[in-house]
């Protein structure tokens, strides 16, 4: 059994769905970085095939090294989807580790903020 007392929990998913004023600031704010970035995307030139493979090389976080273990977390977005989402078992808060998540994997909205989250357990081994 994974020892899960150092990860934080972020609101109460067995309370009713019900965004805060926080949340809804936070939601907001990521609605408008990503119409911006948007913006800017579609007044970009079309990046070359090849460049675009050397740039996904260079994202690839752990390049050909194995994954590490992933911690799996039960997550309410501001969709108010409550989805099981994975990411390196490092982050033990919830908006370090999911901030550059921001689809629900449920019903596509993009971006949908975390609203309620919890740590379950290592997604491998355990
Ligand atoms: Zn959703």
């Amino acid at each position: 059994m994974t020892d899960l007392s150092g990860y934080q929990r972020k609101g109460d998913l067995s309370a009713p769905f019900n965004p805060t004023k926080k949340i809804e600031r936070a939601q907001a704010q990521a609605q408008k970085l990503h119409d911006h970035v948007q913006e800017i995307v579609a007044k970009a030139p079309p990046i070359p095939p090849d460049a675009r493979e050397q740039v996904a090389a260079l994202l690839r976080p752990y390049g050909n090294a194995p994954k590490p273990a992933q911690m799996r977390w039960r997550l309410r977005r501001y969709c108010g989807d409550v989805v099981q989402e994975t990411v390196d078992e490092k982050y033990l808060d919830p908006d370090e580790a999911f901030k550059h998540s921001e689809q629900c994997p449920a019903c596509g909205r993009k971006p949908s903020v975390i609203v309620d989250a919890e740590p379950i357990g290592l997604a491998r081994g355990d």
